[in-house]
């Protein structure tokens, strides 16, 4: 027989309805608060995460690249490179990389730090990678962090540093051993002189053919000493302190004298063509006359020795950049240099000239008066397309 609820069970079930209501209740307003709370530190996360100027990407064990912060788009491409192979996106390569930082740190499962060279745009630039594995809860590495940090303007600081303190070294070394020699080598020179003097009258005391082969010798003995002479002085021009008063100069005045020296050698080859394109509103720089036309002319030459058989342009240019900087420019269409030769160009004795055609001491005497300028010397080259050498002078203030 079916009986009706009694007002208690009634009561009963809208009360227990209530309660679980309130309860319903008091959960969401503990979940709205705890994703307020979310989101602060999701914004927080978010502020530390951008605040960071290195490049990072989160790389599964695959290679694919899963996150990446905003500066990756600043450094690298626009697009998204989420989904795509790491080695494609960052060296545009189908194989992956030798020593991958990234499988290294997987593998491994700790820290792997190391230095590359990455093109980008066409230039070079040199990254800090750190990649650091992401483990799970089991403490399993399950993903990679990696980050890049572009190095390239401490790397051009360090490179130029240690070209300084090396050239001081060398110019030390090189004063040292110029001192030496250049006594004896005085006395040879002398003592030739004073032979090939005194030889018409020893002439009648020796067979004829001895006296022509002594004067020979004797020629060739000068010849040498004299050679010999104007190495040890190029050696002591680059080590010794410029010392040449300074005072303002017309760049473009001392370019037109120098010319003047080597005119001849340019008319003579039908294959050298020389341009010049010279600001006339040049303003002077702070500068020893002899020692900047010394400095341009050993570019000159430079660039007339680097002609090869289809002939060469030279193109000396002056010019102001960035409106602080003042330019002196010798640019060649001749045979250029290898990238390994680059670094030791400025080194004394460092030539790639046959023997006899070059002492290797034309640079590292520009270097040093360029040094004495407070100015330094840009260089640009590839193989079989030209150089270009830049000297950049500092305004007078
Ligand atoms: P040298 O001219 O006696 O060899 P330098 O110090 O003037 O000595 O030059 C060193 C080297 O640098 C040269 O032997 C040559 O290999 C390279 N070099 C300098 N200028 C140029 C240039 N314009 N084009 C090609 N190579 C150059």
């Amino acid at each position: 027989m079916k009986t009706s609820p009694s007002i208690e069970d009634l009561i009963g079930i809208e009360y227990s309805k209530l309660g679980f209501f309130r309860e319903a209740q008091e959960k969401i307003t503990q979940l709205r608060a705890s994703t307020r709370e979310l989101e602060r530190r999701r914004q927080q996360i978010q502020a530390i995460l951008d605040g960071i100027t290195d490049v990072m990407a989160v790389i599964s064990p695959e290679g694919r690249i899963t996150s990446v912060n905003h500066v990756f788009y600043d450094v690298f491409e626009k697009v998204s490179p989420v989904g795509r192979i790491c080695h494609q996106v960052f060296r545009d390569s189908t194989s992956p990389c030798g020593r991958c930082p990234a499988r290294i740190a997987l593998k491994s499962n700790r820290l792997c730090r190391q230095e590359h060279v990455l093109t980008i745009a066409g230039v070079p630039r040199h990254f800090e990678i750190t990649a650091s594995p992401l483990r799970d809860p089991h403490g399993h590495p399950c993903h990679v962090l990696l980050l890049k940090r572009d190095v390239t303007v401490e790397r051009q600081y360090q490179a130029k540093l240690s070209h300084a303190e090396k050239m001081s070294a060398v110019g030390l070394l090189a004063a040292g051993v110029a001192h030496e020699i250049n006594n004896p080598l005085t006395a040879i020179l002398g003592f030739a002189q004073a032979i090939l003097r005194h030889l018409p009258e020893a002439r009648n005391r020796v067979p004829d053919d001895f006296g022509v082969k002594l004067e020979e010798y004797m020629q060739i003995i000068l010849e040498e000493s004299t050679r010999c002479r104007e190495i040890v002085q190029s050696l002591l021009a680059f080590s010794r302190p410029h010392s040449g008063s300074q005072s303002p100069v017309n760049l473009n005045q001392c370019v037109q004298e120098t010319l003047k020296l080597v005119r001849y050698r340019i008319k003579e080859d039908p294959k050298v063509r020389l341009q010049q394109e010279l600001d006339e509103s040049l303003p002077p720089i702070l500068g020893a006359p002899s020692e900047l036309k010394q400095l341009f002319l050993n570019l000159l030459l430079n660039a007339l020795d680097a002609s090869h058989e289809s002939g060469i342009t030279v193109l000396v240019r002056t010019y102001v950049r960035d409106d602080e900087r003042i330019c002196l420019e010798v640019q060649d269409t001749g045979c250029g240099m290898h990238r390994e030769s680059l670094p030791k160009i400025f080194d004394p004795f460092f030539t790639t000239k046959p023997v006899g055609q070059g002492t290797g001491m034309g640079l590292s005497m520009c270097y040093s008066i360029a040094q004495a300028h407070n100015a330094s010397i840009e260089v640009e080259s590839k193989p079989h397309k030209g150089s270009t050498f830049r000297v950049v002078f500092g305004k007078i203030p």
